[in-house]
Formats: structure tokens, C-alpha cells, sequence
């Protein structure tokens, strides 16, 4: 009888050398804390990506900003999409735009707007990401959320009404970013037509609703992870607990690539 978690039964009928393993990062890798600088990688699954990364393509892809998650992953070797789809960012390569490229001054409009919405707002934290901007309510007050949304949507209209600019919601999050059709499941399905993706077997990890437009992107073709959350609702093949669960897993995985390695090749 095959007594091993269902995920990993799920994984082993993957070839290894076939896999290319994308990952979200808040709330994926490190658990979703308070403020957005304090998610940090830890030593372990900065090792784990590092050694995984030798054998087959990783693919960080998130709502941070390029260099943030560059610093944050500090991993050689692997691939970056930031700004939820926007951006692309390969080992040796220049930065790629996958979607329209936001005019800074646009970016900054957008973030005073904001800024001037979340005054006297205790908690209300804007955050500047040159692409998009974000604003995190995680440390305002529950009964202040609905009004500060408020503020910050009125704070917009000027834009949302010419078409300027779209506002999407995450986990305690309020996203403005360029109007497009444009996000993490249309960047994974671009890269999975790039030669060196092209026949291998995707696996997404993610833990919020930006990553669920990425679940359908590989779906039918590999295998899309919810890691935390609700199980059941976002279309996933399969679930983690939280970070530290799929931590173990990344590290067995990565053992399972390693030993193939060794052995077959
Ligand atoms: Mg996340």
C-alpha cells in the first residue's frame, strides 16, 4: 500500500529532470508577516532553492518589485517574474517587460493619491514598487479596513475612470498596476513557451489569489499547489499546510532530482 502523503505520490510520477518548479514567495516561502520587509528566506530553503536550481529550472514569481525579490531570494542561477506577471528576469539576461511598461510618473501619481487616501489612517502602509504600488492594511485596524478601501478607491477614480489603471486585492493588500491583460498565470504560460521550458512538467506553489490565474495556467500539463488557505476552492491538484510543510517538501523533492542525477544521467 502506498503510504506516502498524496502530494508526493503526485510528484513522483514526474520525471525529475522534466520539472520546472515555480514558487510564489510571501506566504509560499516564508510565512505572511506583518510588514512586507520582514518575510525572510531562511538559510534552509535558501539552500534547498540553491541546490534545486543545479538541476532543474526555478522560477520565483510574485507581487514584489524585481530588485526586492532579487535581494530577498539571493539564489544564483534562478529566474524571477515580479510586479504579479509584469516582469521577467533570467540568470545572464536583461530584465524582459511581459505586459505594458508603466510610465514612472503615472506610478508616482498613483502612490501620492494613495498616500494622501491612508492619512490619519493608523497602520496604512504605501508602498512604492516603481511598477505598481501597494497598499497594506494588515496593521490598521479591522473596523478602519472598509473605509481606508473606500479612500483608496476614490483616491484612484481620476485614473480608473480613463482606463489608466486597474486595482487588484491580495491578501491584506489593495494593488494598483497598469491596465492589461497581464498577470502570473499569462507570465507562466509564456515561459513554458521559451525553449528551455518547452516539454518539462510545471509545478506552481502559491498561496493567494494572484497565483490561482497561474493554478489554470498549468493545468492539465503539471501539477498546481495551494499552500496554505482554504483547501479545495482555488482549482489546486494539491496542498501544503503553510511554508515550514512545503520547506520538508522542496527539500525532498530536491533529494528526489539529485539522487535521479546521480544515478541516471
Ligand atoms: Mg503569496
Amino acid at each position: 500500500m502506498n503510504r506516502r502523503p498524496p502530494l508526493r505520490a503526485k510528484l513522483t510520477v514526474i520525471p525529475p529532470h522534466r520539472l520546472i518548479v515555480f514558487l510564489d514567495y510571501d506566504g509560499t516561502l516564508t510565512p505572511i508577516v506583518q510588514r512586507p520587509e520582514e518575510a525572510r528566506l531562511t538559510a534552509s530553503v535558501r539552500g534547498t532553492l540553491s541546490q534545486l536550481a543545479h538541476s532543474v529550472p526555478v522560477v520565483i514569481v510574485s507581487g514584489r518589485a524585481l530588485d526586492d525579490l532579487r535581494r530577498r531570494v539571493g539564489v544564483p542561477g534562478i529566474r524571477y517574474v515580479a510586479h504579479h506577471g509584469l516582469l521577467y528576469k533570467e540568470p545572464g539576461s536583461a530584465m524582459r517587460w511581459l505586459g505594458q511598461r508603466p510610465l514612472r510618473r503615472e506610478v508616482r501619481e498613483w502612490t501620492r493619491a494613495l498616500e494622501r487616501a491612508a492619512e490619519g489612517i493608523a497602520g496604512a502602509l504605501v508602498e512604492d514598487k516603481g511598477a505598481t504600488v501597494a497598499l497594506h492594511d494588515r496593521l490598521v485596524r479591522p473596523a478602519d479596513r472598509p473605509r481606508l478601501r473606500r479612500l483608496a478607491l476614490r483616491a484612484l477614480a481620476p485614473w480608473l475612470a480613463k482606463g489608466k489603471v486597474a486595482v487588484m486585492s491580495g491578501k491584506r493588500v489593495l494593488e494598483a498596476r497598469p491596465v492589461g491583460a497581464w498577470n502570473k498565470g499569462t507570465a507562466v504560460a509564456r515561459l513554458l513557451r521559451q525553449p528551455w521550458a518547452r516539454g518539462r512538467v510545471p509545478v506552481y506553489f502559491g498561496d493567494d489569489r494572484t497565483d490561482f490565474d497561474a493554478f489554470r495556467a498549468v493545468q492539465d500539463l503539471g501539477l498546481a499547489v495551494r499552500v496554505g488557505g482554504r483547501r479545495g476552492i482555488a482549482g489546486e491538484d494539491a496542498w501544503v499546510s503553510g511554508p515550514n510543510r512545503l520547506a520538508s517538501l522542496l527539500c525532498w523533492l530536491t533529494a528526489r532530482v539529485s539522487r535521479f542525477e546521480r544515478d541516471v544521467l
